[in-house]
């Protein structure tokens, strides 16, 4: 399995509790993938977004536009309906507590199931349509396929050629750094504060960063390379800045102790001056590296995490569930 990216492993602690209704969680695709009333689903997470999909057909045919639009009128929980190929994926409304979007979950799969089988749809491959017995879920390259025996061995073609359920959430790049930034002001602030009263700890600069990749994930709704990249280099920018900052406040209170104004504007702006002449540069260059280091170490690791999730692979069946043989006589 390998590591998990920080982000990643909040979510599949929150999957982790539909294991007790018979889900599996795929801890590379970040899904849970399991059968409710019968209809296979699979309970995923992009960003902050919620997602529950499923692969599809009646009678041969796929859902229609019009039957979509009105699952999303009829379900409360359920924001938006979008299909690719024969997997349908339901947007879920979006809620603050993880409380609230198990239940949110649980009650959207009864109620499309319920829609679903009553409209004689049955779950098929994703690929192909057939309703055939075969069918498992796969984990291929960081996303859950239902794929039947035959297209599961001509997959990775496939799979190359197309980027699934990726496309459904949009980055949104700008929002992504506005949230970032407030993130990255709260981590920052932590670091300023625990300079003054006296004992940085270098765990800050891993907060630091962790805040910024949080409010960066939170608003783009989709962590991308390019967010971790800016993640990296705000983690740098902001602890120097709040070392900076710490260091030229805790110099003036030092300063009053002894009887003495100095300003702060003043003191920051020749903050290297003041420094060197007091021999304490050294001090804020270990803090601001040991920070540094703390909460690139952090990026860094989801930065890998995400380049191994990308990288192509040869397929392996990861989720075997046992109530597939009765599934089709469940309709
Ligand atoms: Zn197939």
């Amino acid at each position: 399995m390998g590591t998990i990216s920080t982000l990643d492993s909040g979510k599949i602690s929150f999957l982790k509790k539909f294991n007790g209704m018979g889900f599996k969680v795929d801890e590379e695709s970040v899904s849970a993938v399991g059968f409710y009333n019968g209809i296979r689903f699979t309970i995923s997470i992009e960003g902050c977004t919620y997602m529950i999909s499923t692969s599809v057909r009646s009678g041969g045919l796929l859902p229609e536009d019009d039957f979509l639009r009105y699952i999303v009128s009829e379900v409360d929980c359920i924001r938006d309906a979008v299909y690719q190929n024969n997997r349908v994926t339901f947007v879920m409304q979006n809620v603050l507590f993880a409380e609230k979007i198990m239940n949110s979950i649980i009650d959207a799969m009864g109620e499309v199931s319920e829609l679903l089988k009553k409209s004689g749809f049955i779950n098929v491959c994703e690929i192909c349509g057939e309703p055939v017995d075969s069918i498992e879920s796969y984990d291929i390259n960081g996303r859950v396929f239902d794929l039947c025996d035959d297209c599961h061995e001509d997959c990775d073609y496939y799979v190359q050629a197309r980027k699934c359920l990726d496309d459904s959430v949009r980055e949104n790049i700008p929002r992504g750094i506005l949230f970032g930034l407030i993130g990255g002001l709260v981590g920052a602030a932590g670091i300023v504060l625990s300079i003054n009263v006296g004992g940085l700890s270098t765990w800050l600069g891993a907060l630091l960063a962790y805040c910024l990749l949080i409010g960066y994930s939170v608003g783009s709704k989709k962590m991308s390379r390019f967010g971790l990249i800016f993640c990296g280099f705000m983690t740098v920018a902001l602890t120097y800045l709040s070392c900076r900052v710490g260091f030229t406040m805790r110099y003036v209170s030092w300063a009053k102790g002894y009887g003495e104004h100095v300003d702060f504007l003043s003191a920051f702006t020749n903050f290297y001056g003041i420094y060197k002449r007091d021999g304490l540069l050294k001090g804020f260059v270990e803090a601001v590296s040991y920070c540094s280091v703390f909460g690139l170490v952090l990026v860094a690791g989801d930065l890998a995490a995400m380049i191994r999730k990308r990288k192509t692979r040869p397929t392996d069946v990861i989720i075997e569930i046992p109530e597939e043989r009765h599934f089709y006589t469940a309709v």
